[in-house]
């Protein structure tokens, strides 16, 4: 059988003893001997040991001639979102903030979620409960703590749901943390709210010129204090840093103070680029970081996260899939509306139904009608299948220079410092299979 080697196979060297291959449409990581990696190298594929081989195949990095493998890339791809076993749902219950950050891209509108739209939202979870085996929730606004009794109240409502069908369910909280006590923790993981999102954008002086209250004033030492207090209540806790050109080297001190409380063994500490899509954060443009940068700063954060131990950091990129390009995902806003873009909440041109309608929501299918290989610079990429044009919407608006994200500019080093924690102790000198990073997430790419 002719075999050749993959379109999506990336080739790392590191030193003298680490050679590793790494397939952007499996997500394996192939480890090779300097052989093995010679005839690699030099095309010569036939004279690799069979053992080689064999790993090789089974991971995607040797294929049959004849295999189109862009195609089954895109088929893994569609039949991930037209899946309908999982209804992911992201509710705002509020589209109003007690902050006031320079980079916001909420429209904040007063008002929160009332009795008769929760019962309705209710009714429509109730009516998909047929086709699902599992259902996720993001609470999500504006501030949704501004509204907690209604978080609770609907979480309680469709955890019942699911637990009187049998079916799988999850909830996840992104809140500024502003408002989060003991008292409130505690209800919420009662609830069976299992994680936490709250955002710290750097040590105290930094941070409290960024993340600050609508009135005036910083927040640092109440969101630490939040910070501590979701620790003991949740099981899931990231802190994230959103990072531009005013902050971006402020992360180590960040990390450097969650450690001294003793945060950082029971945190997810995470940092992340901002993108300024629409035009509420329009003017805010200038100070983000360009992938590349960003890229520059993720690597120094992530050899950081290796000196700590901290592997669960180093992860490489994989197929995501998101609300906007799925059949069975919604974005619902505090008066029921229904959006898919997580982008276009509280844009009334952006409704595509609303939760007291019968019919199935999106019926025009615009979900479906993204493509990455509408780009040309995505059709050719060795990382498509990955990647996926990343966040459809901004792919939309800015083009793959910006969709592109990280991954682009620090694949190598992310590659070889994924590889290293998994090696520590490994076997040297052989093909080492890695564990399955092949599969696929549903959700927005961070
Ligand atoms: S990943 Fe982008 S397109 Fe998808 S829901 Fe999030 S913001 Fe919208
Ligand atoms: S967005 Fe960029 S990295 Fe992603 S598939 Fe397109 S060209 Fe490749």
């Amino acid at each position: 059988m002719v075999e050749k080697l993959s379109r999506y196979n990336h080739f790392f060297q590191m030193a003298d003893t680490l050679r590793i291959v790494y397939n952007a449409r499996t997500g394996a990581v192939v480890r090779l001997d300097s052989r093995s990696w010679k005839l690699v190298r030099d095309g010569k594929c036939r004279e690799l040991d069979p053992e080689v081989s064999a790993v090789m195949r089974e991971q995607g990095v040797l294929v049959p001639g004849e295999t189109d493998e862009l195609a089954l890339a895109m088929e893994k791809y569609r039949r991930l979102r037209s899946a309908r076993n999982k209804l992911m749902l992201t509710i705002a219950p509020t589209l109003d903030c007690n902050f006031a950050c320079p980079y916001c891209y909420e429209n904040r509108l007063a008002g929160t979620m009332s009795k008769e739209t929760a019962t309705r939202l209710i009714g429509f979870v109730d009516r998909r409960m047929k086709e699902v085996r599992e259902v996720s929730v993001t609470w999500y606004g504006g501030e949704p703590l501004l509204a907690a009794e209604m978080v609770l109240s609907v979480t309680k409502r469709i955890r019942a749901i699911c637990g009187s069908r049998g079916k799988d369910v999850s909830f996840f909280l992104v809140s500024n943390g502003y408002l989060l006590t003991e008292t409130l923790a505690s209800k919420l993981a009662s609830a069976g709210i299992s994680g936490i999102q709250i955002t710290l954008d750097g040590p105290p002086e930094v941070h409290n010129r960024r993340r600050v209250l609508r009135g005036g004033g910083g927040t640092f030492h109440r969101l630490l204090e939040s910070v501590r207090i979701a620790a003991e209540a949740f099981k899931t806790v990231k802190v994230r840093m959103n990072l531009d050109r005013e902050n971006r080297g402020e992360w180590e001190k960040l990390a450097a103070i969650l450690e001294a409380a003793g945060l950082s063994g029971k945190v997810r500490f995470e940092i992340a680029n901002v993108d300024a899509t629409n035009e509420a954060n329009s003017e805010y443009k200038n100070k983000c970081l360009h992938p590349e940068e960003f890229a520059s700063e993720w690597v120094n954060f992530a050899r950081s996260a290796y000196r700590r131990g901290e592997d669960g950091l180093l992860k490489l990129p994989q197929m995501t899939v998101c609300s906007k390009v799925s059949a069975f995902a919604y974005v619902i806003g505090p008066g029921g509306d229904i959006y898919k873009c997580w982008n276009d909440v509280g844009d009334p041109k952006k409704v595509v139904s609303h939760v007291s309608e019968s019919e199935a929501p999106d019926k025009n299918r615009q979900w479906a009608r993204f493509s990455p290989l509408q780009w040309r610079e995505c059709r050719v990429c060795s990382l498509l299948p990955a990647c996926m044009g990343r966040c459809p919407d901004l792919l939309e608006k800015s083009g793959p220079e910006t969709a592109c994200g990280r991954w682009k500019h620090c694949l190598q080093e992310a590659v070889i410092l994924h590889t290293m924690s998994k090696l520590k102790g490994g076997k040297n000198g052989k093909p080492e299979k890695q564990s399955a990073i092949a599969g696929a997430t549903i959700g927005c790419p961070e």
